[in-house]
């Protein structure tokens, strides 16, 4: 896609580190990390989000997230390793190519707040049963 951002870092016009490269996917240095060894591994084939793309896509990409986590593990030791993925603007995104982002954690101290306290009773089983199913109706098989 001419106006995408990482479509230019896949093709080269648009400078990057790279880490890691294969037929299907790319991983390169998150241009503004919030830590050391951020990460972010995209498909080559433009896919805007999550919700638009292909099962082999996917199949692809998640092929290469071990490899990705276990070298930024070797290289750096972090206590901890978040991946995550915003979609739509209103979840974070900024870049509208899917992005996987690999996020090395090393103390509390960078920012990132990802947990949520369990709020239990919130929903009744009852609920939590129709919800599943009408989750399971909109599935597409
Ligand atoms: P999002 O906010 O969409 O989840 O994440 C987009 C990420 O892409 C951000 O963390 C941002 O720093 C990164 N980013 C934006 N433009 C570039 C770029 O030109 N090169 C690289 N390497 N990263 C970029
Ligand atoms: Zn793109």
């Amino acid at each position: 896609m001419s106006d995408c951002i990482f479509c230019k870092i896949i093709d080269g016009s648009i400078p990057s580190n790279k880490v890691y490269e294969d037929e299907h996917v790319l991983a390169f240095m998150d241009v503004a990390p919030l830590t050391k060894g951020h990460t972010l591994l995209i498909p080559k084939q433009h896919v805007k989000d999550l919700y638009e793309m292909p099962e082999d896509v996917a199949r692809n990409l998640y092929a290469a997230a071990p490899k990705i986590a276990n070298a930024i593990k070797k290289a750096f030791n972090p206590q901890g390793l978040n991946t995550i993925n915003n979609n739509g603007a209103f979840a974070g995104q900024s870049v509208f190519h899917y992005h996987l982002h690999f996020i090395p954690r090393y103390d509390d101290s960078d920012g990132l707040k990802v947990r949520w306290e369990a709020k239990n009773g919130e929903f009744t089983p009852e609920q939590l049963k129709a919800i599943a199913e009408e989750i399971k109706t909109n599935l597409n098989e």
